[in-house]
């Protein structure tokens, strides 16, 4: 990869790295569009092989948040920081410097929790930045809410349930990952009446879901072939390869996750598998639409807005069934039409924030 050939083939605004010796902070802030308005994404810590890897993470993160921004047609773009966790630095002074860092674009990124973001990080950044927002827990909240939408819309297309009211009943759902979201997606959908299914690398949270919910639990290998209706991926990113398709027994593919697929070209494998896909970007995005609302527009109240992920789902089903093609090429496309209809009016280069602001991803 050259970075200037991979900006150039998917439109990236700026890529800004950043190396702080003193602090041992490493990493990138990635900005992928910012023509509807000001980059929002989070902040992802983890112990990254590479730079190149971290690098690639953060370009698919932001893109992602674009079109999540995009297609929920919201008066932001998107972008992610990206920084390498590892054993030489100085956490502590790496959250402030990379406050500062966020600061100095004026509100051009702003950001809030990904993975790997602590609590005591986020309030260290907030000393160095009026850019970062985002209530934990009620994010949670929101994204869970959407994603439940967004697979009952997927459950209705597939199994036609919608008459009965309780289109999770009796139904099956593998939750891969029950931390903060897939607990909130796995509480709705045990009182919706669904049977579980679980798996985590922290077995103390696989074993609470037990208790709590009465879920099943498997290795964490063992998720994709787990005798349920759904695959609900609510762990880390790329989990879906040709691999892990061939294994899936669920013909829905839906849960939070960002960049679900290891390759965009994967979505055809899952069509030609005959496996429902409700594209991530669309169904993940109720943390952003709260957040974007809360801080761009001052509204509180966004579950009206968020529910609307069940008609987004329903249409890009339809259409994708209509033309043939995967359901996450639909939603590509239908995203970056938005873009490339914005750019035709609005200057790039998102100038002085509104206010301090910030929005998870
Ligand atoms: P989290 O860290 O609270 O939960 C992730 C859980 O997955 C943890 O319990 C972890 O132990 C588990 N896990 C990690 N690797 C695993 C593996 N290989 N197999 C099984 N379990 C594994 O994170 P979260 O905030 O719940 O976010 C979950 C996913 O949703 C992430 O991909 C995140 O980017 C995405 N997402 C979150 C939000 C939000 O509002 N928090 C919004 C959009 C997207």
């Amino acid at each position: 990869m050259t970075l200037l050939n991979a900006m150039q083939a998917h439109d990236y605004e700026q890529v800004i790295a950043l190396n702080n010796n003193a602090s041992g902070l490493r990493g990138f802030i990635v900005i992928h569009d910012t023509t509807r308005g000001p980059a929002l994404g989070g902040i992802r810590v983890r112990p990254y092989a590479s730079d190149v890897e971290a690098l690639e993470d953060g370009l698919r993160l932001a893109r992602a948040m674009s079109y999540k921004a995009a297609i929920a047609d919201l008066p932001c773009g998107g972008g992610k920081a990206v920084v390498i966790e590892h054993p030489e630095w100085d956490r502590a002074s790496a959250m402030r410097t990379l406050g500062r860092f966020i600061e100095s674009l004026r509100g051009r990124f702003q950001t809030g929790r990904d993975l790997g973001l602590t609590e005591e990080d986020v309030r260290l950044l907030r000393e160095e930045t009026r850019y970062i927002g985002c209530e934990g827990a009620e994010s949670d909240e929101y994204t869970a809410l959407g994603v439940i939408e967004g697979m009952r819309a997927c459950v209705e297309h597939l199994m036609g349930r919608g008459s009965s009211g309780q289109p999770f009943a009796g139904l099956t759902v593998a939750v891969q990952g029950v931390g903060n979201v897939g607990w909130a997606i796995a509480r709705r959908l045990h009182e919706a009446g669904a049977r579980l299914i679980v798996a985590d690398v922290d077995e103390r949270r696989a074993r609470a879901a037990e208790r709590a919910f009465g879920a099943r639990i498997v290795a964490p290998e063992e998720i994709y072939e787990a005798p349920a209706d759904v695959f609900c991926p609510c762990a880390l990113g790329g989990v879906l390869t040709e691999w892990t398709i061939a294994l899936l027994r669920a013909r829905i593919v839906a849960g939070s996750a960002n960049t679900v697929l290891a390759d965009e070209a994967l979505g055809w494998t899952l069509r030609e598998r005959g496996i429902l896909y409700a594209p991530d970007f669309v169904i993940n995005a109720g943390a952003l639409i709260h957040g974007a609302n809360l801080y761009l527009k001052g509204k509180w109240e966004n579950e009206a807005e968020v529910r609307r992920i069940y008609d987004r789902v329903r249409e890009i089903l339809t259409l994708a069934e209509r033309e043939r093609v995967p359901t996450n090429v639909v939603a590509q496309r239908l995203a970056e039409s938005r873009l490339r209809a914005s750019k035709t009016y609005r200057d790039l280069f998102w100038g002085e924030a509104a206010g301090a602001s910030g929005c998870c991803a």
